[in-house]
C-alpha cells in the first residue's frame, strides 16, 4: 500500500519512507491510499482472537508485503502483548481500559507497534538509528519504554528539568541500555527547538542517522485501532452489540484510528469526541469553524492541545464534508470541575477510580447517551500515574502497579545540558561515537 500526503493527493510515499520519515516532503501527514473492508471470514474468527492476532488481521493490509506476513505476524504479537479489558463501571458505561502496558497509558500500544516497524526497517542498516523526542511527560516514557532493548536504535528523551512529575520522569530516567535522558535545563519549548535544530544540522546527520518518533507518525496512529477491535468482541460477548465511544482526545491520533476501523466495517454506532477545556474540535463541529487557540493548563494535561495535529485526517477521511462528519461523530468540552466532581462522584457510587483523562470520557458520556443507549470510554491512562489530583479527591493512596513501583524503586540515570544546542549536541556525540 501507499501512502498520500495529507497536503497533496498525488504525492505518495512507500511504507518504508512514510515510518521513517514521519512527515512528507510537502509536510502533510500520511493517510493510506485505501481503506480496505474487512472479509467475513475476519469476524467469524474475531471472538477467538487474542490481541496481537487482531493486530495481524487489521492492519497487514497497511504493513504487507512490506513486512513479510510471517515477520509481521511475530512484530504485532510482541507489541500487543497485553490486555485491553472493557470493564462495567455503572449501569450504561463501559471503560475500555488501555493502561496496561508498561507505562500506564494508551500510548504505550502506538510506541511499541513503531519500534518494532522502525527496528524491522532499520536492521539492514550497518548503522545505528538515533530517535530524538521531547517530551513534557508522557511521551517520554512510551517512547522509551517502546524502543527499551530494540537493537540498533538509540534513543534521546529531552526533558524540561524539575518540570516533569516524579513518577513520569523516572519511566524515562531509569531505564538504561540504549534510552538516554537528558535532563535540559530550560522548557519544554526549549526541548522542542533543540530537537528540531539537530533534524536540522547537517553537521550532526552526516554523523549519525537521526530519525524521529511523534504521534504524527502513521506508524504509531494505526496501530491503535486494534483495541476497537478488541472492545466490539468483548462488548458481544457481554451481550452488547451496538456501541457508542467515547475518546478522550488531544492530538485525535486515537479517534482517528477508531474511525478508520469502522470504516473498515467496525460496528461502532457513533462517536463521542471528548475535549478539556481545550475545545477547538468541539466547535468546529457544532460551527464549522476551525479557530487553533493556545492551550490551556488543566489537570487531564496529555489533552492540552490547541491545535490538534490529527483532525487534518479526519477532515481527509470524510473529504472535508463536516455533514458526514456530524453524522457519526459528535464533540463536547468537559471543564476542570466536571473532571474533579466525576472523579469523586464515581468513586463514590461505582468504587471505581478513575484517571482525569478517563473522567472527561465518563462525563461526556453521560452527558451524551440516548435512552437506550450503552456508551464505552477509553481509559487512556491509569490513575496512579496522576496521584496528586486523584487522592486529594478520593481521599486515600491510589494502588500502584508493581510494574510502577519498579520504576520508582530504580535508580535515576541522566545526562544534562544547558538549553544551549551544542551542549546537548556534544552530549548526543559523546553517546554514540
Ligand atoms: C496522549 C493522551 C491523550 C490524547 O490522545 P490523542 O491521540 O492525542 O488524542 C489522552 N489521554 C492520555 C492519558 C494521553 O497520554
Amino acid at each position: 500500500m501507499l501512502f498520500y500526503s495529507t497536503n497533496n493527493k498525488e504525492l505518495k510515499s512507500d511504507l518504508k519512507q512514510a515510518v521513517i520519515h514521519g512527515l512528507a516532503a510537502d509536510k502533510g501527514l500520511f493517510m493510506p491510499e485505501e481503506i480496505p473492508v474487512l472479509p467475513d471470514s475476519f469476524w467469524t474468527k474475531l471472538p477467538e482472537l487474542s490481541l496481537g492476532e487482531i493486530g495481524f488481521e487489521t492492519l497487514k493490509y497497511y504493513f504487507c508485503p512490506d513486512i513479510s506476513e510471517g515477520d509481521f505476524r511475530q512484530l504485532t504479537a510482541d507489541a500487543f502483548n497485553f490486555p485491553s479489558p472493557v470493564v462495567s463501571v455503572s449501569k450504561r458505561i463501559s471503560s475500555l481500559e488501555l493502561f496496561h502496558g508498561p507505562t500506564l497509558a494508551f500510548k504505550d500500544f502506538g510506541a511499541r507497534f513503531l519500534a518494532r516497524v522502525m527496528a524491522h526497517f532499520t536492521k539492514d542498516y550497518n548503522k545505528d538509528i538515533n530517535v530524538l523526542v521531547a517530551t513534557s511527560g508522557d511521551t517520554g516514557s512510551a517512547v522509551a519504554n517502546g524502543f527499551l532493548g530494540v537493537k540498533g536504535v538509540n534513543v534521546f528523551v529531552l526533558y524540561p528539568k524539575g518540570l516533569v512529575s516524579d513518577v513520569q520522569e523516572k519511566q524515562f530516567t531509569t531505564l538504561g541500555q540504549n534510552i538516554t535522558a537528558i535532563e535540559v535545563d530550560g522548557t519544554f519549548d526549549d526541548c522542542q527547538r533543540l530537537v528540531k535544530t539537530a533534524f536540522m544540522d547537517d553537521d550532526l546527520k552526516q554523523q549519525l542517522t537521526l530519525t524521529s518518533a511523534n504521534s504524527i507518525n502513521l506508524a504509531r496512529f494505526l496501530p491503535q485501532m486494534v483495541y476497537y477491535f478488541s472492545a466490539y468482541a468483548q462488548a458481544v460477548k457481554q451481550g452488547r452489540k451496538e456501541m457508542v465511544v467515547c475518546v478522550p482526545s488531544g492530538n485525535f491520533g486515537n479517534l482517528t484510528a477508531g474511525l478508520i476501523a469502522q470504516q473498515m466495517g467496525l460496528p461502532i454506532k457513533r462517536f463521542i469526541a471528548a475535549t478539556n477545556v481545550n475545545d477547538v474540535v468541539p466547535k468546529y463541529l457544532s460551527t464549522g469553524h476551525y479557530q487553533p487557540a493556545p492551550s490551556i493548563a488543566t489537570p487531564a494535561n496529555a489533552m492540552d492541545v490547541g491545535d490538534p495535529s490529527n483532525f487534518i485526517r479526519i477532515q481527509k477521511l470524510f473529504k472535508h464534508d463536516l455533514n458526514q462528519i456530524n453524522a457519526l461523530l459528535s464533540g463536547i468540552a468537559i471543564n476542570n470541575d466536571d473532571i474533579f466532581s466525576t472523579i469523586d462522584k464515581v468513586y463514590g457510587t461505582e468504587g471505581y477510580i478513575l484517571d482525569p483523562h478517563g473522567a472527561v470520557g465518563y462525563r461526556a458520556l453521560e452527558k451524551c447517551l440516548a435512552t437506550g443507549e450503552h456508551g464505552i470510554f477509553l481509559a487512556t491512562a491509569h490513575p496512579a500515574k496522576f496521584p496528586e489530583t486523584v487522592e486529594k479527591i478520593i481521599n486515600r493512596e491510589v494502588e500502584q502497579p508493581e510494574r510502577l513501583v519498579a520504576f520508582l524503586n530504580g535508580d535515576k540515570q541522566v545526562e544534562s545540558s544547558s538549553d544551549k544546542y551544542e551542549d546537548v549536541k556534544q552530549v548526543i556525540l559523546d553517546k554514540t561515537l
